[in-house]
């Protein structure tokens, strides 16, 4: 039986209407939720990423900015600019797009965000809340959005074994943080593997859920997922294709048609993970905002 689709579209739709609602609740207080991306350089990619967060924002009825500042920008204005942006009461939440020009020292920048203004949930502060279990802080929005699909999904996650694929500080490794603590859709007994993992099949055969994020097309195949098993493609890679109308596709780190013989469930690439990193982010600031408030 092919497996069931865990549709990443109408689940981050449902975060969104969340989110607008809870916008709602904060403009009627008189607090609207902000959001503030910094981009700094020519990217293509990082500025259509910026730009669809920005609209989400505003779509959702949030106040969403991007600040554009060019490659040649020295990191101490970009630490200059957070540091107003910190102290401003209309900003909840602020992201730097990476990857940032290569003569900015990335974790520098990360830090100086104020830890209750980091919705991408990755200033050591917050990454240290979420390993130690503690609530109040912000998870990364890629990973906090797998565990959403997998709560709305109704995967019984307690007691099983989840592996994943990739040790990145933004997927793999707050993934495995989240799925390891005591609670709702987590309790997970949790192995994560990387390059230089020996036999990746030995581990990914005993996943009940099986997380991949590797950025390698189609590299999950069906012979290393056990019948069964709930499988999270987190990858986004684009391949050639001449067919296609812009000579390329995307897809996931899994092979998708043979692996949604044999698992019971399967998100797919594109419309799965992907639509829930910008949900996700939209929620951080949200809550963001709520405890800003001191709600
Ligand atoms: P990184 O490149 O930072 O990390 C990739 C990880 O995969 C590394 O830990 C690497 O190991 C591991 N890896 C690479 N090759 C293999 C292999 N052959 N066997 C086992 N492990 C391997 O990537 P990210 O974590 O940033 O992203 C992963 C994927 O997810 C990408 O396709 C990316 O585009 C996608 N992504 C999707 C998002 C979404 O919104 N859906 C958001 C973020 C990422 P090592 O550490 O040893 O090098």
């Amino acid at each position: 039986m092919p497996a069931e689709l865990i549709d990443g579209v109408a689940i981050a739709a449902r975060v969104r209407q969340r989110v607008a609602h809870d916008t709602a609740a904060l403009k009627a207080l008189g607090v609207t939720p902000g959001l503030t991306a910094v981009l700094v350089g020519n990217d293509p990619a990082s500025a259509v990423y910026v730009g669809s967060k920005e609209r989400a924002c505003k779509e959702a009825g949030m106040h969403g900015e991007s600040i554009r500042l060019p490659a040649s920008t020295p990191e101490v204005e970009l630490l200059a600019l957070i540091d107003r942006l910190n102290a401003d009461p209309a900003v909840h939440g602020i992201l730097v797009q990476m990857p940032l020009p290569k003569h900015i020292d990335s974790p520098s920048v990360i830090r100086r965000i104020a830890p209750a203004k980091d919705v991408d949930g990755f200033h050591p502060f917050n990454v240290g809340k979420l390993f130690t279990g503690d609530r109040d802080g912000f998870a990364p929005c890629t990973p906090a959005g797998v565990q959403v699909m997998l709560e709305e999904a109704g995967v019984d996650t307690s007691g099983k074994e989840a592996v994943i694929l990739g040790r990145s500080n933004i997927v793999g490794k707050p993934m495995a943080a989240l799925l390891i603590q005591s609670g709702k859709t987590a309790d997970c007994t949790v192995t994560i593997c990387h390059s230089r993992t020996k036999d990746l099949a030995s581990h990914t055969r005993r996943a009940d859920i099986l997380i991949a994020a590797i950025g390698r097309p189609e590299m999950v195949t069906a012979e290393m997922v056990k019948p069964g098993a709930v499988v999270i493609d987190v990858g986004i890679n684009r391949v050639d294709d001449p067919s296609a109308p812009k000579g390329y596709r995307i897809v996931g780190d899994v092979k998708f048609d043979e692996v949604s013989r044999v698992a019971s469930k399967i998100s797919p690439v594109p419309g799965g993970v992907g639509r829930m990193t910008i949900a996700m982010l939209l929620a951080n600031t949200v809550r963001a905002a709520r405890l800003s408030i001191g709600g």
